[in-house]
């Protein structure tokens, strides 16, 4: 129960030269005024998944700002995991059965973490659904101690009224809550004060940090593709939401202006992950056989490094997403100084400025319209994708996510 995860040392003053001075000052001044503070991140995962990573890079960072943090990761059996994954898609509006048994799967969970819980924080900042009812079982028990965050990292403007009533319950007795925008925010939330804080990306992960052009060409030789004709490319789940086919019917309407255009699909593929396997072989068949059309995943060995690689060697990075909820890989490619074409929803928005650092869009021949200019502009892909490094700089780094929170923690 509530196993502890170790994270790596990491030194705020590595982020300087990335982030600048300024955002590191801001960031040792929100530590300043919490310092000695004892911090707890719970969720229910140290691997796969966006919320395991932010916290990976992040824990180490506050840790070296004087804060005592620890993260910890809730128990859960396989039926819990199966009721919250639904849970998970109701509240982003999928109608599910809803049922008592459920119910009680979930909360018996949870009361088994909470019996387990023998801890005292200043601040606890508990991360989506699953250990959600946590907090209001430690009340019942008057074991409550501290402030509590609910770090929501889904869209709940239109989730399913059942699933929704059912956790409105728990989250109305959190301090705060934070979602990453304020779109995001459901509508009648009665109860903690409401927080906007979008995530970010580590600049120097192996995932972001600059690699040479010969390794990064390497990466290229490996797959096979040519370095030396263009390449779009969408790192990305294969998921209906993620559009996937669309991708490459964008791709075939440039292929007709730009016959040496490349498309490469990168998709990390969990073996137990039915779904995503089927929407593979809906993408392979879309693909129909095109040796430009590269589809890639860690199946083939693909990780951060070769994604790193591949993102900065793309001529044009596309994220043709219909609904999203921050979409990281976004501020990956412009970190990169890459332009990036993103679908006009969600997260994206924040993100990119339409014109300005990328382009925004709503179909697939706006999107193969946007790809084609970029393609046929290389100082238009030039100056967009420096603005692009900028904007990622300014708002989507790790040091501007970390300091939001302490400042949500020193307003509680
Ligand atoms: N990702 C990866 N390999 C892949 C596909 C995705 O490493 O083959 C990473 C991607 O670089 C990003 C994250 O998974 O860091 C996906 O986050 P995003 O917010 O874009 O989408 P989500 O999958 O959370 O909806």
């Amino acid at each position: 129960m509530l196993a502890p995860v170790p994270v790596p040392p990491r030194h705020v003053d590595e982020l300087i030269e990335p982030a600048g001075e300024e955002a590191i000052e801001r960031l040792r001044d929100a530590a300043s005024a919490l310092s000695g503070a004892r911090i707890l991140e719970l969720n229910s995962t140290n691997f796969g998944g966006g919320v395991a990573e932010l916290l990976f890079s992040q824990v180490g960072l506050m840790i070296d700002l004087g804060l005592h943090t620890e993260w910890r990761v809730m128990g859960g059996h396989e039926d819990f995991f199966a009721v919250t994954k639904a849970v998970h898609n109701a509240l982003q509006g999928a109608e599910i059965p809803w049922t008592l048994r459920m119910q009680e799967t979930y909360l018996n969970q949870n009361r088994e973490n909470a019996e387990a819980w023998s801890d005292d924080f200043d601040f606890v900042i508990v991360h989506d659904p699953q250990p959600a009812a946590m907090l209001a079982l430690l009340e019942e028990e008057g074991r409550r101690k501290g402030k509590w965050a609910w770090r929501c990292h889904i869209d709940l403007s239109n989730s399913y009224p059942p699933v929704w009533d059912y956790y409105a319950q728990w989250v109305s007795r959190y301090d705060g809550a934070v979602f990453t925008m304020g779109d995001f925010v459901r509508p009648g939330l009665e109860g903690p004060e409401v927080f906007l804080v979008p995530p970010s990306i580590d600049p120097l992960s192996t995932k972001n940090c600059w690699i040479g052009d010969r390794t990064s060409h390497e990466v290229l030789v490996r797959y096979g593709i040519d370095a030396r004709r263009p390449i779009v490319t969408q790192v990305s789940r294969f998921d209906p939401w993620k559009d996937p086919l669309g991708v490459i019917d964008a791709y075939r309407i440039v292929k007709e202006s730009v016959p040496a255009v490349q498309l490469v699909m990168v998709a990390s593929m969990a073996q137990d992950d039915p779904e995503g396997l089927q929407y593979l072989e809906m993408t392979e068949e879309h693909r129909d056989g095109d040796p430009d059309v590269f589809l890639l995943s860690n199946l083939q060995g693909v990780g951060n490094l070769e994604v790193n690689a591949i993102q900065r060697e793309s001529t044009v990075i596309v994220q043709k997403s219909i609904r999203e909820g921050f979409g990281l890989v976004v501020s990956e490619g412009m970190w990169k100084e890459r332009p990036v074409v993103g679908g006009n929803t969600g997260g994206i928005r924040l993100q990119i400025e339409d014109g300005v650092s990328g382009f925004l869009v709503d179909s697939v021949e706006e999107c193969a319209a946007r790809v084609g200019e970029l393609l046929a502009d290389p100082a238009l892909r030039a100056t967009m994708g420096r603005v692009a490094r900028e904007r990622v700089k300014d708002r989507f780094l790790t040091p501007r996510e970390i300091e939001d929170y302490l400042r949500m923690l020193v307003a509680l």
